[in-house]
């Protein structure tokens, strides 16, 4: 296990505040821009109903925030001098500051960042070949209460403000020029769809080619299966959606997320049979394999059934245990096995590389504090 922890000097550390005091109280903004709302909260449509009778204004100020990434007002160089200084009194371009981060001996990066109000989330920077994928959070904690989670034990605190998820993305494409950040994934802590007008302001914000200019086909919005939220999830956002099913039985996916019992799996697979896309695209449907409770071949099986009539590909993530967990990954071997039955079925199939286990930066290890 090789775990670095890179002090806060580093550039992403200093990126959303200039040098960030040492060892006093964490202040996420220079005082200048404290107590004042956070202009990254603001969508396109938002930043336009600021200028009246100038919308192109808010245009402007959207590519400086999102595409550009600037974090002051007077480097909006097209904006008139005291345009800008009429935002800076009235708003913060605030963002959150880096409290820890950890490179694991893979490549895989975990953040905690402290935000405004103090609390902690984690965000994880996953390479890939030639670019990066980013994990996002969404929430404070989750209220969901998965057992094989370990962001459940540590309850919900809050949601996630627009500017506080894209922050997650901008701050390590500003501190690393060099890498390209291609894919956005809302993986990290919390349930997206309970934070709904947020996550779809911060994926349509980031799948914007005017804003942070990620593929829309590569922002995937991961969820527990909060149906009302996936039935007007294409309506409000072109990102694409992942489901953590995880199970093939009401019995056991009720034991394992106790969301199921709300929305069981007959009405999250209607909604997954009614999701629409655009021709090519596919749900991800995401399977974590518990040794013992959903890993048969049988579960296997059951699922190709389930999945009938569904645009899905799967996705198979064995278990990462973390430290009182009761769970525990199967064989490898029986791994293959159940991907076999998969790669015989008309759904594309893979097994998720699990990255950053030892700095518990893979699925389901985020838990938010600082060591
Ligand atoms: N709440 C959303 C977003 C979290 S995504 C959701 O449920 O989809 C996190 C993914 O990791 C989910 O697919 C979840 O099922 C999976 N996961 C959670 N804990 C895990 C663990 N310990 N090992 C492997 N995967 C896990």
């Amino acid at each position: 296990m090789k775990v670095r922890t890179i002090p806060k000097t580093t550039s992403l550390a200093t990126a959303g505040t200039g040098a960030p005091p040492q060892g006093r109280a964490r202040i996420p903004w220079d005082a200048a821009g404290a107590g004042l709302p956070n202009i990254l909260d603001m969508d396109k449509h938002g930043l336009r109903g600021l200028f009246a009778g100038e919308p192109y204004r808010g245009d402007q100020v959207y590519g400086w925030l999102f595409s550009k990434g600037v974090q002051d007002f007077n480097d909006m160089t097209d904006l008139p001098k005291d345009l800008r200084a009429r935002l800076a009194s009235q708003w913060a371009i605030a963002y959150p500051e880096v409290v820890s981060h950890k490179v694991s001996a893979d490549g895989t990066e975990k953040f905690a960042y402290a935000l405004a109000d103090g609390c902690i989330v984690e965000s994880v920077l996953i390479p890939e070949k030639g670019h990066y994928s980013v994990c996002v959070s969404s929430q404070v904690g989750c209220a969901m209460g998965c057992r094989f989670c370990l962001t459940a034990t540590r309850g919900f605190t809050r949601n996630l403000s627009p500017g506080e998820i894209v922050s997650q993305v901008l701050m390590p494409i500003r501190a690393y020029p060099e890498r390209r950040f291609t894919n956005v994934v809302f993986m990290g802590m919390g349930e997206p769809l309970l934070n709904y007008p947020n996550v779809i302001k911060a994926a349509n914000i980031l799948a914007d080619p005017a804003g942070v200019q990620i593929s829309k086909r590569r922002v995937t919005v991961s969820t527990c299966g909060i149906v009302p939220a996936i039935e007007t999830f294409p309506r409000d956002t072109e990102a694409g959606l992942a489901v953590s099913l995880n199970a093939t039985d009401d019995e056991t996916r009720s034991f394992l997320m106790p969301i199921n019992k709300k929305y069981p799996l007959a009405d999250l697979l209607a909604a997954l049979k009614g999701f629409d896309m655009p021709r090519r695209r596919r749900i991800t449907v995401e399977y974590v394999l518990l040794k013992g409770v959903n890993d048969g071949v049988e579960h296997a099986r059951r699922l190709v059934r389930l999945l009938h009539g569904i645009r899905a590909k799967v996705n198979l993530i064995p278990f990462n245990p973390w430290p009182g967990c009761p769970f525990e990954a199967p064989e490898p071997s029986r791994v293959l096995e159940f991907e076999a039955v998969l790669r015989d079925s008309p759904f594309t199939v893979m097994i998720r590389k699990e990255k950053g286990k030892d700095i518990l930066g893979a699925c389901g290890q985020l838990a938010g504090g600082i060591p």
